[in-house]
């Protein structure tokens, strides 16, 4: 696989696979730009060279065929906005086909042309063949920047590489960051690596917990998910959320880690409430001794200054998950505490990945995204990664 830095894109066709699955208001106007603006860098350095980009994506869930709602038609004058007005945007209303192939046949160097709603076509979510064949067509140079999607076997993501020889397929910037990162975390880590792991629940996260626990030295469990494992050992929750169906996997977890010397850290103790509500009364327990009528929606000091402790001894740290309710101003000092000290544990040295939708929201919204190394875009594909799947779009082009 050539290296997309190195490669030289002048005079050359790139059909680029990009995540601009944005959100889009009542006016259809981009609300969150995050996924446009991370794929720039790719489509910027393929114009510089004096190539011409033809951009592929999906927008949404459309379940039946065309329509407005979902047409990256919409995405045009932010696209354009991003770009500068020297570069000239085309749109097609479809993206394979007789028009299709016209407009990227008459695409000039340093042009872009962003193809309809792939999803418009079912073939694609099906990984159909004769579908990712006729996408193909329409570039001399297969680029993949969509981390977001490189878990679905889908016909632009992962088929279509296979119509391309293996020095005209590649990785864009943000996929190639994004693969280099998450392989440092899980291949090369310096220990201590201590893998943070919080949110609701224990059943979204056991096979990220079990790859984990062959990789990880320490293991920090936070949020929702702490309390199944509390009652597990015979503790007393209150109501706090517990997944009473994966009590027997809290137990299991707990015991192959003593097995493999991992040290696996619980809040010690919690903050509490007695509702799940913004405005509702609170104060400082155990979390193994919660009264009956109050629930933890978040750790406590004790717990703050442990975790605090063992991140910051920590060479490698993913994360991924709040500690806490941290939508709500009096449960989100947890989650507060464990951005500082990751960012503290970064500024000495240590590696840190933070991936996942929530902790990623988390990180913005206390400011700490530029003070950690690396903050994944891709949620679903980060975590399946994590959980030791294969993932097509990444083996695809390999
Ligand atoms: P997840 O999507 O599984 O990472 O879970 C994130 C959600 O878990 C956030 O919306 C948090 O508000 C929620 N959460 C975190 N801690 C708790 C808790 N102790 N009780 C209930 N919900 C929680």
């Amino acid at each position: 696989m050539p290296s997309f830095s190195s490669f030289d894109f002048s005079g050359k066709k790139a059909l680029v696979r990009v995540d601009f699955n944005v959100p889009l208001d009542d006016q259809f106007q981009v609300t969150d730009d995050t996924r446009m603006t991370a794929a720039l860098p790719t489509i910027r350095k393929i114009l510089a060279d004096g190539g011409a980009v033809i951009l592929m994506s999906h927008l949404g869930r459309p379940k039946d065929g065309p329509t407005d709602k979902y047409s990256l038609r919409h995405l045009v004058p932010h696209l354009s906005e991003l770009l500068g007005t020297e570069t000239k945007v085309h749109f097609v209303p479809d993206c394979i086909g007789e028009t299709a192939e016209q407009a990227a046949a008459g695409l000039q160097a340093g042009e872009v042309l962003l193809l309809e709603n792939l999803r418009f076509h079912k073939a694609e979510e099906k990984g159909d063949a004769a579908f990712a064949e006729a996408l193909a067509k329409l570039g001399e140079v297969y680029v993949n920047d969509a981390f977001g999607t490189a878990h679905r076997a889908h016909a632009s993501t992962a088929v279509i590489a296979s119509s391309f020889p293996a020095d005209r397929r590649m990785f864009g910037l943000l996929m190639e960051g994004e693969v280099a990162s998450a392989e440092k975390v899980l291949h090369q880590s310096e220990k201590p690596f201590t893998a943070i792991i919080g949110g609701a629940k224990v059943s979204d996260k056991i096979l990220i917990i079990e790859n984990l626990l062959d990789r990880a030295t320490d293991i920090i469990i936070g949020g929702g998910m702490a309390y199944t494992f509390m009652k597990a050992k015979g503790g007393q929750i209150g109501k706090s959320l517990c997944e009473a169906e994966r009590l027997d996997t809290a137990i299991e977890i707990l015991s192959k880690a003593a097995e493999k010397g991992v040290n696996i850290h619980l809040p010690a103790d919690s903050v509490i409430a007695d509702a799940f509500d913004a405005a509702a009364n609170t104060d400082i327990a155990p979390s193994d001794a919660i009264p009956d009528g109050w629930m933890g929606l978040d750790i406590g000091p004790v717990a703050r200054q442990a975790f605090h402790d063992v991140i910051t001894r920590s060479r490698t740290i993913l994360w991924n998950g709040p500690m806490g309710v941290f939508e709500m101003e009096k449960f989100q000092a947890g989650t507060r505490a464990i951005a500082e000290a990751v960012a503290e544990s970064t500024r000495n040295g240590a590696f840190s990945l933070v991936g996942g939708g929530d902790s990623v929201a988390a990180v913005n919204k206390f400011g700490f995204d530029d003070q950690v190394s690396y903050v994944s875009t891709g949620g679903g594909a980060m975590l399946e990664y994590f959980e030791g799947k294969v993932l097509p779009g990444i083996a695809a082009i390999r």
